[in-house]
């Protein structure tokens, strides 16, 4: 059976148990500070379980995409080296919120194991729940007891709080769950070891594929566990896991999910997967990677520098590096992969193959950049091999800390090169320059959350701020937040009409007034489906009655903004082409900034194009039409874009300014005729990542002011130069003049520097050999007193010449010496400047032949001929 038939099987299965099929989520997080992106397939479906949100349907089944790459859930070092954990794996998952429980489920799972993938019973382990005393948690009899009518009593082990109990992250919801492992080894190692004995004991070829969890508590930031209020089940199993143990495999990486990848990295590498250990693993970390990679960056997250966008760039650095290291690739090749690996996924995962170009852009531009950084660390290390060498062949810990922060060395690659250069590495040093870093930052961003206080449960927030711009409310909930030097309060209210930052649009700010109390609203932000209004104090009186009022008049700035953002897209569209698709927005009262993807800078013309299409459409005045709650199948048939990031059982709402031109997904705000705009204008495009441009543009007032202090300016500069009319004209005509005036004054000097010279041969006095000049001159730069001394150098002989000048201020002398004085009588220009520089209060040298110095003193300047007159007359009576 292959991959894609194994994953319709059980997609199949659960729709004949009345589940609705759903596609995947996007891997990517939004609006959630406690995750980053999906780590389990209940991870989307978080708020049905918490009750924050009633489930569409009480039976769901799914692919999910997975990343477990950082916080509870992190298997990024076992990657490669073991051969069934990855970085993105799919996990395939089945649900009941509220609905069938432990019989029900356990009974499905056995069945669709030993009948419809026929993974023979005697290869198969369960594991359960064996209580926890200090949570007051009990054995799951339950489940041992559903166990036992299906599998002999000896294949039914029991299990710890830390396999047995299953939570998302630190806070959320939980409960006791049951694993099915299977062991896959052959019949004479089974023979010889029990499978039991090695179960949850990291062997590779006994290995856990499917839970399945009893949601039944949620976990509190203070440890404690409540009951939910329904009890759900929720399990996950490693789609790469199952395809390796129904294809008879021993390695995940040996299934056709990885095949294609892994021949493909092979065959570029010129070796052969298999034949040595390091290279293996290299080819596995890079298989792997470029699966993690792709599909986050085709669900919207960019490689950057901080938080999603660090992980990423921490991935895709990973499998560069064993490609570097292992594989001897030196240029750029993940990019590559990225062809083989959408034509795969096509028909599960179209989102990548879709945006292939830009994906692959985006990792071909990363991986130029860290070879770079890569190949400036290996010169740096260079540099310092005699600083090592010294320190009894070290690499101390903190230039192998610096290797690490600033190029991206980790310091197994640190070692691995040190070993090559017969170096060691203070590895204890570096773990404490590490651990210094982490202090820092934890200090930086400590922040603690405590629980929320509910006051009114099951209450829903509403958000009216679509139609109204004060409301009614009561505060259903609300909990305490410090950070190092401050400390607010996140409130929940029933009904707000303050909109939550989101889509790129900035949350509300605004006033809760209660009597006399008006407590300022500084922020609105979501959590979930948690709109939290951010305060810095809480209300006297939390019961009371509250008027929420936003900032009106700032609403209806951004709302203005956020509608011309939307022109502005289809505006690109149009201009650019299809490839155009957002990748990033931030609507503000002030300004609205739009990223989308296009390789190349938007020209002027283009700009100019694409802000009449816009003014156009503000003109026109057309209405807003809105549409709430539309199902994401009829959305896509309207013609919406931007159809990614969207997860099942959301309904979208659609904001269409002329069915023709502008369709799409949105929960912002928005003017409800484009006149309101007034006027739109561009005023900055530039490049932020690697295919992808940003503009930014004002509308209304904005536009107003800005076009105002451009006129201004201009005024200005019309005043300056006196004329109403043909200002660009005035400018050159003035540059045209200035250039000529340029030339005129160069020539003027040139010939003044010729009778000059005449000047000074005649001032030439003879002390024994030597023809001594020495004078103070006018000079207007630098270049003139070199070309002065090396011309009399031409005219005069057994010259000894000693000009003393004021250039742009400063003083300056230079000394000229004819070569025979050099050679036969052993003067030294450079000896006699530095004596003669003290006079200028300064200093200089050059060649024995010619010298120059310069100072501070200008009025030691006038000295400088009799001091040089005294200076020869030493030098020449000995
Ligand atoms: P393990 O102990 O093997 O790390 P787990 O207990 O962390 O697994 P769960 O959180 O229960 O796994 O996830 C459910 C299923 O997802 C597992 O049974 C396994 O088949 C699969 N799975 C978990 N982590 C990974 C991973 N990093 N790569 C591939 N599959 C995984
Ligand atoms: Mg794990």
């Amino acid at each position: 059976m292959n991959s894609a038939e194994i994953r319709q099987k059980f997609l199949d299965f659960f729709a004949s148990k009345q589940h609705q099929i759903v596609s995947s989520a996007p891997i990517v997080v939004k609006d959630d500070p406690t995750l980053m992106f999906i780590n389990a397939g209940m991870a989307p479906f978080k708020d049905y379980f918490l009750g924050n949100k009633p489930a569409p349907n009480k039976r769901i089944a799914d692919t999910q995409k997975c990343l477990r790459v950082s916080g509870k859930h992190n298997d990024l070092e076992e990657v490669g080296y073991d051969t069934y954990h990855h970085t993105m794996f799919e996990m395939l998952g089945n649900w009941s919120f509220g609905d069938y429980f432990k019989k029900e489920a356990l009974e499905w799972a056995w069945e669709l194991l030993t009948e419809v993938y026929q993974l023979p019973k005697d290869r198969l382990y369960v594991s359960v729940f064996e209580g926890d005393p200090s949570e007051n948690l009990v054995k799951d009899q339950e489940a041992y007891d559903i166990w036992k009518t299906m599998i002999a009593e000896d294949r039914i082990l029991m299990g710890s709080k830390k396999d047995n109990f299953w939570e998302m992250g630190d806070t959320g919801p939980c409960g006791p769950c049951t694993e099915i492992h299977i062991d896959l080894r052959a019949d004479e190692e089974r023979a010889a070891v029990n499978g039991k004995d090695l179960v949850n004991n990291d062997h590779p070829q006994v290995v856990e594929i499917w839970n399945n969890v009893f949601m039944e508590f949620n976990r509190l930031a203070d440890g404690r566990l409540v009951k939910l209020p329904a009890q759900h089940v929720d399990t996950g199993m490693g789609f790469e896991r199952l395809c390796m143990a129904i294809q008879g495999k021993r390695s995940n990486y040996d299934t056709d999910v990885f095949q294609p990848l892994i021949q493909y990295i092979a065959k570029e590498a010129g070796v052969t997967y298999g034949d040595d250990e390091k290279k293996d693993i290299a080819i596995r970390v890079i298989a792997d990677h470029i699966r993690a990679i792709s599909f986050t960056i085709a669900d919207g997250q960019l490689p950057s520098n901080n938080k999603a966008g660090y992980v990423i760039r921490r991935i895709l650095r990973r499998a560069v590096r064993y490609g570097f290291t292992f594989l001897d690739f030196k240029k750029p090749f993940l990019y590559k992969l990225t062809e083989v690996l959408a034509e795969q996924t096509a028909h599960v995962f179209p989102e990548l193959k879709q945006q292939l170009g830009f994906v692959q852009r985006v990792i071909e531009e990363e991986e130029n950049a860290f070879l770079r950084t890569l190949e400036n660390g290996l010169k740096r290390l260079d540099a310092l091999e005699d600083t090592f060498k010294q320190q009894q062949n070290t690499i101390d810990g903190k230039t192998a800390f610096e290797l690490y922060d600033t190029f991206g060395f980790p310091l197994d690659l640190t070692a691995l090169i040190a070993r090559e250069k017969g170096l060691k590495v203070d590895e204890s040093g570096f773990a404490k320059e590490m651990e210094q870093q982490k202090n820092r930052s934890r200090n930086a961003s400590a922040t603690e959350q405590s629980d929320w206080v509910i006051l009114q449960p099951d209450v829903v927030n509403e958000f009216i701020g679509y139609d109204c711009d004060t409301s009614d409310a009561h505060i259903v909930r609300y909990r305490q937040v410090k950070a190092k030097n401050k400390s607010e309060y996140h409130l929940v209210l029933d009904r707000t009409p303050f909109y939550a930052e989101s889509g790129g649009q900035v949350g509300d700010i605004g006033y809760l007034v209660s009597g006399d109390e008006r407590v300022e609203v500084l922020d609105t932000k979501k959590e979930n489906d948690l709109i939290l209004h951010i305060t810095a104090k809480l209300p006297q009186n939390l019961e009371a009655g509250f008027s929420a009022e936003i900032d009106a008049e700032r609403r209806n700035l951004i709302r203005k903004n956020h509608s011309a953002t939307h022109l502005l897209h289809a505006a690109l569209r149009t201009v650019l082409g299809d490839h155009v698709q957002q990748r990033g927005s931030l609507v503000s009262e002030k300004v609205l900034r739009f990223d989308f993807s296009h390789f190349a800078k938007v020209e002027d013309a283009e700009l100019r194009q694409i802000e009449h299409i816009v003014n156009e459409r503000v003109r026109q005045a057309i209405p807003l039409d809105e549409r709430r709650n539309v199902p994401i199948d009829e959305a896509k048939e309207l013609g919406a874009m931007a159809l990614f990031g969207e997860k099942y059982g959301d309904f979208v709402r659609v904001i269409t300014f002329g069915s023709e031109y502008s369709v799409e997904l949105c929960g912002g705000t928005h003017v409800h005729n484009t006149g309101n705009i007034g006027y739109f204008k561009i005023i900055g495009e530039s490049s932020v990542a690697a295919g992808v441009r940003r503009i930014e543009a004002v509308t209304a007032t904005g536009a107003e002011e800005y076009m105002q202090q451009q006129l201004n300016e201009l005024n200005a500069v019309r005043e300056v130069l006196n004329t109403q009319s043909n200002i660009s004209g005035a400018v050159q005509k003035m540059q045209e003049d200035l250039k000529a005036l340029q030339k005129q004054l160069e020539q003027f000097e040139l010939k003044q520097l010729g009778t000059l010279k005449d000047t000074l041969a005649d001032k030439a006095q003879t002390i024994g050999e030597v023809k001594l000049i020495a004078e103070r001159v006018n000079l207007s730069s630098a270049d003139y007193l070199k070309k002065l001394a090396f011309d009399m150098r031409q005219v005069v002989e057994n010259l000894v010449l000693i000009l003393a000048a004021e250039i742009d201020g400063k003083p300056q002398i230079a000394v000229m010496l004819s070569d025979n004085l050099v050679q036969d009588k052993g003067m030294n220009a450079s000896q006699m400047v530095r004596e003669l520089a003290k006079e200028i209060k300064g200093g200089g040298g050059g060649q024995p032949f010619y010298a120059t110095a310069g100072g501070k003193d200008v009025a030691g300047l006038e000295a400088v001929p009799a001091k040089a007159q005294e200076l020869v007359q030493s030098i020449i009576n000995g």
